[in-house]
């Protein structure tokens, strides 16, 4: 079997057209459960193990959490299985709801599983005010006080997130601000602000982008690091610190923002109606309930149409994705070309055009977008991970 997998080429030209070559085993996922540190048994978190039951898993190395569309929120753990039917996996902090999919070493490759419900990871430690930073110090070094303005953040929000220091005793003459993501400990972004006045606040604001890119989605924490002339060094946080000066960064907020339930199955994403199929998912909600962008990005149009009522589309931004809002009760006040940030109130739920109940009718579709070569697609398993999150 070890030669088969490992063999070279040629011994899938031996097989010839016998249709013969390399044995590549199939993970095969039967059953998924929370194990450790859970929410409750059919609910995980960021750091809770997971216990999967199946088929062919001796050789899986790696499972991945493929979270909502696209490969933007993807988190992808090491793994060793304790036997050909099971194995267990850590959740990482920044796993979101979504199927797993499990490969070997080998190349094989499960199916995604069913959705595992993934709730966010503990919240960090509010710390919108100063105060004194717990971090490692030597004497000589400043003394540091530390805030970070909100815990949850949306990528193209505004504002975005604030962390503001202050030193005291000893002047600096070297800082450092980094940006560190708690899935893998690394520095994502690294600011070095010019040396400041002991006593003085000064502050760095980031809003989810990393050059013209999004983010990943998950948890960070900003670190600061103070050095005096003499070398002596003062650091804002442990190393391994997820909760100090720490958010969770989301990609969409939930667009719908008050009571809303997803209705029944004709409120679905291809549901029949007349002359086509439904092109995505109904949110119920009372007429009037506040509307805001999943996601920023550029408005493409806004129009009136006898179906869809008053609409609008929005190019979202740092995504290949086109955002559609539909029957909003009166439209948008934006207009086509405008820039909308993340969260930003863009109208409210109505039943204008052809809708029977006040509801948003919402729509994502792909590259290269709406009515222009893109496709729609089911936006339900995004909307549900939003949702658990906004
Ligand atoms: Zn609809």
């Amino acid at each position: 079997m070890c030669a088969a997998v490992t063999a070279p080429a040629a011994s899938a030209q031996t097989g010839g057209s016998g249709g013969g070559g390399v044995y590549v085993a199939t993970p095969k996922v039967a059953k998924v459960t929370c194990l450790r540190k859970c929410a409750t048994k059919q609910r995980a978190r960021g750091g809770s193990v997971l216990k999967v039951v199946g088929a062919e898993l001796a050789g899986v190395n790696a499972v991945t959490y493929l979270g909502s569309y696209g490969r933007g929120d993807d988190t992808t753990v090491k793994v060793r299985a304790g036997s050909d039917h099971r194995l267990n996996a850590r959740v990482p902090i920044g796993a979101v709801t979504g199927p797993l999919a499990l490969a070997t070493a080998s190349g094989g490759r499960s199916a995604p599983t069913k959705p595992v419900l993934i709730l966010p990871p503990l919240p960090p430690e509010p710390n919108a005010e100063l105060s004194p930073a717990p971090g490692p110090m030597v004497n000589g070094a400043p003394r540091l006080e530390t805030g970070t303005s909100r815990t949850k953040a949306f990528v193209g929000a505004r504002p975005g997130v604030t962390f503001s220091f202050r030193l005291s005793g000893a002047s600096a003459a070297a800082l450092k601000v980094e940006l560190v993501s708690a899935a893998d400990g690394a520095a994502v972004k690294t600011w070095t602000p010019q040396e400041v006045p002991p006593d003085l606040v000064q502050s760095i604001s980031w809003n989810g982008r990393l050059g013209r890119a999004a983010a990943r989605p998950g948890r960070y924490s900003f670190k600061l690091t103070a050095a005096s002339a003499d070398g002596s060094e003062a650091r804002s946080a442990q190393t391994g610190d997820t909760q100090r000066d720490a958010f969770d960064l989301y990609d969409n907020i939930f667009p719908v923002r008050g009571r809303h339930d997803f209705g029944g199955a004709g409120a679905h994403f291809g549901a029949g109606r007349a002359g086509h199929s439904h092109q995505g998912q109904d949110v119920m909600a009372n007429c009037g309930t506040r509307m805001v962008a999943a996601r920023g990005g550029r408005v493409k149009f806004k129009q009136y149409h006898a179906a869809a009522g008053n609409y609008l589309v929005i190019d979202g931004d740092g995504i290949e994705l086109d955002y559609v809002y539909m029957h909003l009760d009166q439209p948008s006040p934006f207009s086509e070309g405008d820039r909308v940030y993340t969260g930003q109130t863009i109208g409210a739920v109505g039943e204008t055009g052809n809708a029977r109940g006040c509801h948003l009718h919402f729509e994502l579709w792909d590259a290269p977008g709406w009515y222009d070569g893109g496709k729609p697609f089911d936006p339900f398993p995004s909307l549900q991970a939003w949702d658990s999150w906004s």
